[in-house]
């Protein structure tokens, strides 16, 4: 599954920073997922949860930001949003448009004790 491939990638993200920081649990992981990231949310809050069982991360709250997503227009240069990869500018109808935002999904924050 995708999500779980990414929750394991964020989990040896936390350990790697754990190690570094010296941090010996995270109670609170903010994540951005963008809305073209083509991340399933409550896919990815599932395994989440599985992925960062004994790790530093176990039992920490997710919490996931949302970002829309968006793109700026080659034909009319103008910034639109979008819903998906390949929808056309709302402005003019040009396509592809070159997506600037939403395509993402990182960690923003770690709070740890
Ligand atoms: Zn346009």
């Amino acid at each position: 599954m995708h999500e779980m491939s990414l929750a394991l990638a964020v989990r040896d993200l936390i350990e790697e920073a754990a190690e570094r920081e010296k941090f010996a649990k995270v109670k609170c992981v903010r994540a951005e997922i963008g809305a073209l990231s083509g991340v399933e949310r409550e896919a990815f809050a599932f395994c989440f949860d599985l992925a960062m069982k004994d790790s530093v991360a176990d039992g920490a709250r997710l919490e996931i930001v949302a970002t829309a997503g968006g793109g700026r227009c080659p034909a009319c240069g103008r910034e639109t949003p979008l819903t998906m990869i390949y929808d056309a500018c709302a402005h003019c109808g040009a396509f592809p448009v070159e997506v600037t935002a939403g395509k993402d999904m990182r960690i923003l924050e770690l709070e740890v004790e």
